[in-house]
Order: C-alpha cells, then sequence, then structure tokens
C-alpha cells in the first residue's frame, strides 16, 4: 500500500480528487501550474512542491489530472517533469482524458526508466470528483491495477480493469462519443414530436418506456422542465460542457482515423458540438443541442 502520494493538476476534477486522498489519511504532494490551486491543497494539509520533479522525488505513486495531450507531456517529459525524478517502480497514473495513444507513448517512455504507468481516465463530472464516486477506467498490467486499485478507491466507487495500457482511454472515447450521439439522438427527436404537435413529456413518457429510451431520455433529459435537477432545467447550466465533449469527440476522431473505424454519427456529433460552441455557447452543458437544433421561436 502508497503511503506518500503526489498529484500533478489540481483544476475543476483534481482539486477534490486530492482532497479526497488527504481526507483518506495519505500524506500528499502537489503540483499546479496556479500557485491558487496548491495553496488551497496545502491550506488542508497537503505539501507543495515547484514542480513535477519534486513531486516525483518524494512520492510512490503519483497521479496527473490535466486539461489535454500537451499539456501531460510536459509534465512527464518537459524540463523538471516527473520523469527526470521518478525512482524505479514508482506508480504513475494517468487520468487526463487523452486518448490511447498518448498513453501507449508514455507506456514506452516509463518502462525505459523503470517506472510503472497505467492509464486511467474517469467518467462522472466535478460532483463525482467532489464525492468520491468516479469511476476509473484503467489500461496496464493486472500487476500495476492492482497497486492502483488501493489509491483510486479513496477517489471513486468503481474501478474497472479495461485491459492493456490505452484501453481505459479507449473506453472512455467510445463511451462519450456514444453519449454525444444518443443526446444528439434525444434532442433531434423531442424537437421533432413538438414540432409535429406533441407534447414533449408525453413523449419523453413514450420514449422511456419503448425502445427509444438511452440515459439521455431517461436521467438527463435536454428538454427544459421534464426533469427537475439537470442542466436542462437550470438554463444548461453546470453538468458536461459542450467544449469538454468536442474534446472528447475530437480525441475519438483521431483515434478512429488512425485504426481506419468508421464513424459517420461520431464525428457528425464532433463536428455539431463544435458548430454550438463557434455560436457562443461553450459554456453550456451538452444537452443545450436541444436548443441548437429547435433554433429560435
Ligand atoms: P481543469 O482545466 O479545471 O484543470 C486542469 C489543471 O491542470 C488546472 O488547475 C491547470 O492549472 C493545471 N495545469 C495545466 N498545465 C499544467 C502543468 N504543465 N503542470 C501542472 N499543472 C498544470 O480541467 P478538469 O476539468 O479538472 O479536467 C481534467 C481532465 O479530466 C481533462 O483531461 C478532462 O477532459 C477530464 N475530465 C473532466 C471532467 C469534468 O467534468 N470536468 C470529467 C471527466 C474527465
Amino acid at each position: 500500500c502508497f503511503s506518500r502520494v503526489g498529484f500533478v493538476g489540481l483544476g475543476n476534477m483534481g482539486g477534490h480528487m486530492a482532497r479526497n486522498l488527504l481526507k483518506k489519511g495519505h500524506r500528499l504532494t502537489v503540483f499546479d501550474v496556479n500557485e491558487t490551486a496548491v495553496s488551497n491543497l496545502t491550506e488542508a494539509g497537503a505539501n507543495g512542491a515547484a514542480n513535477p520533479a519534486e513531486v516525483a522525488e518524494v512520492a510512490d505513486v503519483v497521479v496527473s489530472m490535466l486539461p489535454s495531450n500537451q499539456h501531460v507531456l510536459d509534465v512527464y517529459n518537459g524540463r523538471n517533469g516527473l520523469l527526470s525524478s521518478a525512482k524505479r517502480n514508482t506508480l504513475l497514473i494517468e487520468s487526463s482524458t487523452t486518448g490511447p495513444f498518448v498513453s501507449q507513448t508514455l507506456a514506452n517512455e516509463t518502462e525505459k526508466c523503470g517506472v510503472r504507468f497505467i492509464d486511467s481516465p474517469v467518467s462522472g463530472g466535478v460532483n463525482a470528483a467532489k464525492d468520491g464516486t468516479l469511476t476509473f477506467m484503467v489500461g496496464g498490467s493486472k500487476e500495476n491495477f492492482e497497486l492502483a486499485k488501493t489509491v483510486l478507491e479513496k477517489m471513486g466507487s468503481r474501478v474497472v480493469h479495461c485491459g492493456d495500457i490505452g484501453m481505459g482511454q479507449a473506453a472512455k472515447l467510445c463511451n462519450n462519443m456514444l453519449l454525444a450521439i444518443s443526446m444528439i439522438g434525444t434532442a433531434e427527436a423531442l424537437n421533432l414530436g413538438q414540432k409535429l404537435g406533441l407534447d414533449a413529456k408525453v413523449l419523453a413518457d413514450i420514449v422511456n418506456s419503448s425502445t427509444g429510451k438511452c440515459w439521455s431520455s431517461e436521467l438527463y433529459n435536454p428538454v427544459p422542465g421534464i426533469l427537475d435537477n439537470v442542466p436542462s432545467s437550470k438554463n444548461y447550466e453546470g453538468g458536461f460542457g459542450t467544449t469538454l465533449m468536442a474534446k472528447d469527440l475530437g480525441l475519438a476522431q483521431s483515434a478512429a482515423a488512425k485504426v481506419e473505424a468508421t464513424i459517420p454519427l461520431g464525428s457528425l456529433a464532433h463536428q455539431i458540438y463544435r458548430a454550438i460552441i463557434a455560436q457562443g455557447f461553450s459554456k453550456k452543458d451538452f444537452s443545450f443541442v436541444y436548443q441548437f437544433l429547435k433554433g429560435q421561436e
């Protein structure tokens, strides 16, 4: 079991995840380029470091939770990066959403240094990070998975071994691509129904007891007023932003191009979310696609 844990990337997700590690009794050393993010954690009992290398110097396991690919590569390989000081057998857990190929590249580099590595992206948003109920999708050896599980369980309620390196990322991208497609489909059907004269609640009820039912129709309906406590009923505030969805769809698109997989609906979903962002709705929840399709009244 690891006692000395490091954490790099203390943003919307990582800040809460690091706090949960502290609460569960880990000695924690943290770094973020944003000094306020670091001081929030040091006030809660963590040690602050000046760069990723200082984190790896004192930790047996380091979790990273960064915006995207280049940040992850910088934190690992840059000047004063994790790999410049990680000791043999240190376990590096990469939880940012990057796609499978970045993880595979990092796994090759870490192996050369005798350092253990897994990819472990998450599903569940900021609230799940706060409540410690994230799902971790893990790619890597069974041995490293079992080691990582002891730490990941402190931040999540499900830790699933998806296969070899990169397969956590692959699972994450496939799920989110399907989520985008099913959200757009739900929005499209509910918009059409209303234009044809149906009441949205009646139609949602029919869908949810018929073959069209999906998570987006049942638990995250994009039409305001059908469900309480979902972003569509709160002016599409909070939730999972259109920018993050477009990012994940872009990663799915690049990954698909690399393996020559045909993803017509995934590609279209990517373009739809990019158009929503281009029209100024980057801060809205991804269920905003319903308003985008409906247009102005
Ligand atoms: P965020 O932008 O809030 O946080 C990222 C943090 O990394 C910031 O504090 C930033 O200062 C820091 N950072 C950037 N470059 C750095 C560097 N070189 N060294 C150290 N720190 C650096 O992002 P987030 O919402 O916490 O998301 C993190 C990752 O989790 C992303 O890959 C995202 O796709 C994924 N994710 C997010 C959600 C969500 O709902 N927010 C859900 C699932 C997965």
